[in-house]
């Protein structure tokens, strides 16, 4: 007898939440479904020309859907890999990650489904048309097949089975009808060609189905019934198609498909390139950071093919840090299946392919922010620290390829402003790139440091970022003109009469002055009249060097 096992608490309220919150979009199951069978099938083509298997043929390899509309069952079949019984048990036995549902409560105002589609529909998208769903697979090389069973995801068990050949095999037992919901349409040949010319037509393997259709005789009006192995997709992938011909529903089906995210890309970046090296690339930039973004969790990384065979996953190599949030992959024939997954940091055709990777994305960017402003506002919320802490980075050595891509609040325009728009408005007599940095714009905004330099007219940048001053630090300058902050050292903006009343000024108040600093004397390092104050009274200023702001910041930092 199998023995029932429990899903994890955690989980099961997961699955509850997930299955009951993507209610628009139960179509999805299938495209999950599908993507992991071809996934599987990758996983065997690559093992069998890396191993030299003379069993597995390229020819042979297929995704098949059948129904069977008495007993409501949808199965679909793969010669992938398939799975042991450990892998059975680790991969469909564990959902997403516990932080996951521990995200969703810390912010349950925010839209729910913007947190589902964190956490990948995967498999268990299945239970959203399925009451009971079996699993039967057979790891090639193995002499075991085993059954994984679950009902209603309350718990699930494996069984040794029986099973020809390798692969795995996946029935959906669908739910019973209800007023709402008619589950029965997934049995429909017509609803399935749709749903699969709709999310899995680039599959790269034949997704065949046996469908029964009315053909006329050849030569007479008469019509018969025919009954076919049809193949639904049209198994070009995607970045090998003429952009011309790609819709933006099919890249971003293609996009949330693949990435597992359930919002569509901000941008697409599809691009061939013929020369000593020849790939083609297909980018993404999500429109917002992943849940676990910022977390070890996260694995930059480009999906890797050679040929269209798929080598690797997440090719870190491909992508540098400071555009860690592009998602995609590259094939190119130019580089050789021998080389070991480890093997291929080292190689030069790789490194060549992420240079020219890189600077295409950056010429994408700036190419948003000049055309598409607002876009390129969205961008900026999403992943402007990231191109800061890019130009803090490694001793300012990427200041030449980000400077242009960044951005800041500016006093002037009320809104973000680029350096460079910055510097083409600097008054006649100003040298320097004004700053100041604050908690937020507000209450910057209101600092007594301000106030002086907006009447007279200057343009200064807020930066309410930790890590905004440490980049402009590390940049030094941008065209030559340097950083100021504003809340430092002197300024010199008064001119020569006001110079000359502030020294007199001071002059007749020598005793105050010398009375103040000495009660002060353990607080502050001099005490003296300023020409920087309008309606403020009195203002706290650091010397030059390390500002309130980055003390504050590295205070707070863990040791
Ligand atoms: P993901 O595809 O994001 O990893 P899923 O929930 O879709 O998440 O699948 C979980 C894991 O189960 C997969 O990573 C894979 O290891 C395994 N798996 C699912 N379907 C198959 C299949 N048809 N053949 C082999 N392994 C599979
Ligand atoms: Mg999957």
């Amino acid at each position: 007898m199998a023995k029932k096992k429990a899903f994890k608490a955690e989980s099961k309220r997961l699955m509850d939440l997930m299955i009951n919150s993507i209610y628009t979009h139960k179509e999805i199951f299938l495209r999950e479904l599908i993507s992991n069978a071809s996934d599987a099938i990758d996983k065997l083509y690559y093992k069998a020309l890396k191993e030299n298997l003379s069993d597995v043929k390229k020819e042979d390899f297929k995704i098949e859907l059948s129904v069977d509309k008495e007993n409501r069952t949808l199965t679909i079949r793969d010669n992938g890999i398939g799975m042991s019984k450990e892998e059975l048990e680790n991969n469909l036995g564990t959902i997403a990650k516990s932080g996951s549902f521990d995200f969703k409560a810390e912010h349950d105002k925010e839209e729910e489904i913007d947190i589902i589609g964190q956490f990948g529909v995967g498999f268990y998208s299945a239970f959203m048309v399925a009451d009971k769903v079996e699993v039967i697979s057979k790891q090639y090389g193995s002499d075991d097949a085993y059954r994984w069973y679950s009902e209603n995801s309350d718990g699930y068990e494996i069984i040794n089975y029986g099973k020809d050949g390798y692969g795995t095999e996946i029935t959906l037992f669908l739910k019973p009808n209800t007023d709402d919901e008619n589950y029965d349409e997934y049995l429909e040949t017509y609803t399935i060609e749709r749903l699969i010319k709709k999310y899995s037509d680039y599959i790269r393997y034949p997704i065949m189905m046996q469908v029964t259709e009315e053909k006329k005789k050849e030569d007479s009006d008469e019509v018969e019934t025919v009954v076919e192995d049809k193949t639904l997709n049209s198994m070009v992938p995607i970045w090998k198609r003429s952009k011309s011909e790609i819709s933006e529903e099919e890249y971003d089906n293609f996009y949330m498909d693949k990435f597992q995210d359930y919002n569509k890309p901000l941008e697409v970046i599809h691009t061939s390139v013929e020369g000593t090296v020849s790939y083609d690339a297909l980018l993404f930039i999500p429109s917002k950071p992943p849940m676990n973004y910022y977390s070890n969790d996260y694995e930059k990384g480009l999906q890797l093919y050679s040929s269209g065979v798929f080598i690797m996953d997440k090719a870190s190599e491909l992508i540098p840090e400071h555009f860690r949030f592009v998602r995609g992959l590259v094939d190119s024939q130019d580089l050789s299946l021998n080389i070991s997954r480890e093997m291929l940091q080292h190689d030069r055709q790789l490194r060549a392919i992420a240079s020219r990777i890189e600077k295409k994305i950056k010429s994408e960017l700036l190419k948003m922010l000049r055309t598409e402003r607002e876009k390129y506002e969205e961008f900026w919320s999403a992943f402007g620290t990231q191109i800061k802490y890019g130009v803090y980075a490694d001793f300012g050595s990427h200041k030449e390829l980000l400077q242009d891509l960044l951005m800041f609040y500016s006093s002037k325009e009320k809104k973000l402003v680029t350096l460079d728009e910055y510097v083409s408005r600097m008054k006649e007599d100003q040298k320097e790139i004004y700053y100041i940095s604050g908690d937020d714009v507000d209450s910057i905004d209101k600092m007594p440091q301000v106030e002086l330099l907006k009447n007279k007219e200057y343009e200064i940048l807020y930066l309410s970022d930790d890590v905004d001053e440490f980049a402009l630090q590390m940049m030094q300058n941008f065209k030559e003109k340097t950083f100021k902050n504003i809340a430092q050292g002197d300024l010199d903006l008064a001119d020569e009469d006001e110079k000359k009343k502030l020294e007199e000024e001071s002059k007749e108040n020598k005793d105050l002055l010398e009375a103040l600093q000495d009660a002060l004397k353990d607080q502050v390092s001099e005490v003296k009249l300023s020409a920087r104050l309008v309606s403020h009274p009195v203002v706290l200023s650091a010397a030059d060097g390390m500002s309130f702001e980055m003390e504050k910041v590295l205070s707070q930092m863990p040791e």
